[in-house]
C-alpha cells in the first residue's frame, strides 16, 4: 500500500518486521500477524510524507536471528539504493530491537535515516503506544540526517549505539544509560539537541554470508 499526506513530497518505506506493535491476541497470547499496511494504517502521517510498505517478516523480536538481521541490513540498502527515498522506518519488536538497530548503525554509510519503532502495548488495543511511536518515527525520518540509525519511542529519539530496552512495560522503553537521548519528537516538531558518536562504518557483510530466514 502507498499513503500519501498533503501531496507527500518526502518519500519513506515502512519495512515491517513485527513485534508486538504487529501482534494480535492468539487465544493463549500476543503474537505478531498484522500486516505492515494493517500496522501502518493505525497512524496518521505526517504531512507532506508518502509512505511505502515493505512486509519483511511477521515476528516477534525474541525470534530474530542473524538471518533475519542480515536479511534487513540488504533491505534497507538495497531500499536507499533509489535515490527517490528520503528515509526508512523499521517497525519491530522491542525484545531485541536495540541489538537490530546497533547492527543496521554499524553497517550505515548513508546520510538518509533509519528510524527503529514499536510499541509496549499490542496491535488494535484502544490505548496502544503503537500508532503514535509509528507516526512519530515517520516525522523523524522525514526531517533528519546524518545521525545514523536511530531509535524513536514515546516523544524521545535515541541513537542505535547505547540505547537499550530498560523499560519492561512502560511506554519510555527505551535510554542510554551512559548519554543523553539525541532529542525529542512531539507536537510535529523534531528537536535534535546533540550529535550521537559514530564510528566509522563496516562494509557489508559478503553475499555469502547471506542466509534465508525461512
Ligand atoms: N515480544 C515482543 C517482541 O519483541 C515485545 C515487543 O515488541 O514489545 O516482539
Amino acid at each position: 500500500m502507498k499513503r500519501t499526506n498533503d501531496g507527500g513530497a518526502r518519500r519513506i518505506v515502512v519495512i515491517s518486521t513485527g513485534g508486538t506493535i504487529a501482534s494480535r491476541w492468539q487465544g493463549t497470547g500476543y503474537a505478531a500477524d498484522a500486516s505492515g499496511d494493517d500496522v501502518l494504517a493505525t497512524a496518521p502521517l505526517p504531512e507532506g510524507v508518502t509512505v511505502e510498505v515493505v512486509d519483511l517478516f511477521n515476528v516477534n523480536s525474541s525470534l530474530m536471528t542473524a538471518a533475519h538481521q542480515l536479511a534487513l541490513l540488504r533491505t534497507v540498502h538495497e531500499t536507499l539504493a533509489d535515490p527517490g527515498v528520503d528515509g526508512i522506518v523499521i517497525t519491530h519488536g522491542t525484545d531485541t530491537l536495540e541489538e537490530t538497530a546497533f547492527f543496521l548503525d554499524l553497517h550505515h554509510t548513508d546520510a538518509r535515516p533509519v528510524v527503529l519503532t514499536g510499541a509496549q502495548r499490542p496491535f488494535g488495543t484502544g490505548d496502544g503506544d503503537g500508532p503514535g511511536n509509528l507516526y512519530d518515527a515517520l516525522q523523524v525520518a522525514s526531517s533528519v540526517s546524518d545521525l545514523g540509525v536511530l531509535v524513536v519511542f514515546d516523544g524521545r529519539v535515541h541513537a542505535a549505539r547505547g540505547t537499550v530496552k530498560t523499560q519492561t512495560l512502560a511506554a519510555d522503553a527505551f535510554s542510554d544509560p551512559s548519554a543523553d537521548r539525541l532529542g525529542r519528537v512531539g507536537f510535529s516538531r523534531v528537536d535534535i539537541e546533540r550529535q550521537p558518536e559514530r564510528p566509522a562504518p563496516l562494509p557489508l557483510p559478503a553475499a555469502a554470508d547471506k542466509a534465508d530466514p525461512g
